[in-house]
Formats: C-alpha cells, sequence, structure tokens
C-alpha cells in the first residue's frame, strides 16, 4: 500500500484527545506485531489500529448520518449507543477524512467493538489489540496479553467473556452480535475452550 503513515498520524492527532491518540498508536503496535505472528498483512493491521477509533470523537448525530449515507442498517437502540455506533461510523469516515478504500481494513474497524461471527484474522487481531494495547489496564490483562501471543481465538473469546461480564454488572445493552460472535468461535473450537 501506497500511504503516508506520519501524514494520517498527523490528522488524527487532531481529531482525537491526546489519550485516545496514545490509545490508538498502541492498538496499531500491537496489531502489527499481532499480524506478524499470526500472518496477516502487517501495514493493514498498523493502519486499521490506527484509524480504529477515528470516528470515537464525533457527535452521535455525526456517526447515523454516516451509517445512513451506506444505508447500514441498525436497531434504534443501537442507533442511540456511540460505544455501538462508533466502530461502524469510522469504517466510512476514513474514506473522506483519511482517503482509505480497504474493504478489509473498513471491516475490521467496523467490527472491532462488537465482533461478528466468522472474523478475518485481521478482524480478530484488531479487536484483540484495542484490548491489550499497553495503556489498557483492568484486572486479567496480563493474562490476555499472554493468551494472545499463544492463542488467538482462545484470546478472543476470552476478550468476548470480559466485555460481556463487564456490560452485565452495569446493565447495559448488549448489541446481538457480539453474543453471536462469542457463540461462533466457542462452538468452532467446540470442546476446547471449555472448563
Ligand atoms: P474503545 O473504543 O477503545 O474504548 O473500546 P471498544 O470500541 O472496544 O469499546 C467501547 C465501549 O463500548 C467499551 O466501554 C465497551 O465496554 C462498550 N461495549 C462493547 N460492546 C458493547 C455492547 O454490546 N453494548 C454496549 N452498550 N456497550 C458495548
Ligand atoms: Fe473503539
Ligand atoms: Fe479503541
Amino acid at each position: 500500500m501506497n500511504i503516508d503513515i506520519q501524514k494520517i498520524q498527523e490528522k488524527l492527532k487532531t481529531n482525537l484527545s491526546h489519550k485516545r491518540y496514545i490509545h490508538s498508536v498502541g492498538t496499531a503496535e500491537v496489531a502489527k506485531k499481532l499480524a506478524i505472528k499470526y500472518n496477516a498483512d502487517s501495514e493493514k493491521a498498523y493502519l486499521a489500529g490506527l484509524l480504529h477509533d477515528s470516528a470515537k470523537e464525533i457527535s452521535l448525530e455525526k456517526m447515523n448520518q454516516l451509517i445512513d449515507s451506506k444505508g447500514i442498517a441498525f436497531n434504534d437502540l443501537a442507533r442511540k449507543s456511540k460505544a455501538i455506533l462508533h466502530g461502524p461510523a469510522g469504517s466510512i469516515l476514513i474514506e473522506e477524512e483519511y482517503n482509505i478504500f480497504d474493504e478489509e481494513i473498513q471491516n475490521a474497524i467496523f467490527y472491532h467493538t462488537t465482533g461478528k461471527p466468522d472474523m478475518s484474522v485481521l478482524e480478530k487481531i484488531i479487536f484483540l489489540a484495542d484490548y491489550i494495547e499497553p495503556s489498557r489496564d483492568f484486572p486479567g490483562v496480563d493474562e490476555l496479553r499472554k493468551t494472545a501471543d499463544q492463542d488467538l481465538n482462545k484470546a478472543v473469546i476470552a476478550a468476548y467473556n470480559s466485555t460481556i461480564k463487564f456490560l452485565l454488572d452495569k446493565n447495559e445493552y448488549i448489541y446481538e452480535l457480539t453474543f453471536f460472535g462469542r457463540n461462533y468461535l466457542i462452538c468452532e473450537q467446540d470442546d476446547k475452550y471449555k472448563k
């Protein structure tokens, strides 16, 4: 890919808070390492990691506009949630804002929060890198970092479980794709990871 990463970083810096920019660079670096380990395109992984939260600080209204511009369907509950919409919105925003037209990168950004059934290796990598990049700090993150180094699918399941538990405890609406994605991997792995 013929892309000026430095230019993208400069622009991203103006669109995000300092903390979120650091999180984005951390995600890009972890994604690149995981891509090398799991035979995905490391340049795409870096770029997808860098831009995965590029729509995180735009208004809910703008997120919905971006989604409508592509005729993407979301239910009313999801349409009220920046947490759920910033990935899909970002996957569209990067076309106009960063001139990125790459389906693999865009899908990885689209699904980085929720996951989905049958994710590509790049999609799994962005989903995980977002979770374990160096500035993340939550109980169990070090264990998850080790797992990600050993077994990508096992780490993705652990991340799904952790998010679902977290959202249950907060009594939050949980988007159905998160469950579908988690169950898909559980079935695919059969009994391998069951306790
Ligand atoms: P971030 O953008 O780097 O903060 O990380 P994510 O994109 O993974 O997640 C953003 C927020 O959305 C986090 O607080 C998650 O816990 C939350 N989240 C993830 N899935 C869902 C969901 O299905 N429903 C709701 N309400 N929140 C979710
Ligand atoms: Fe995000
Ligand atoms: Fe993130």
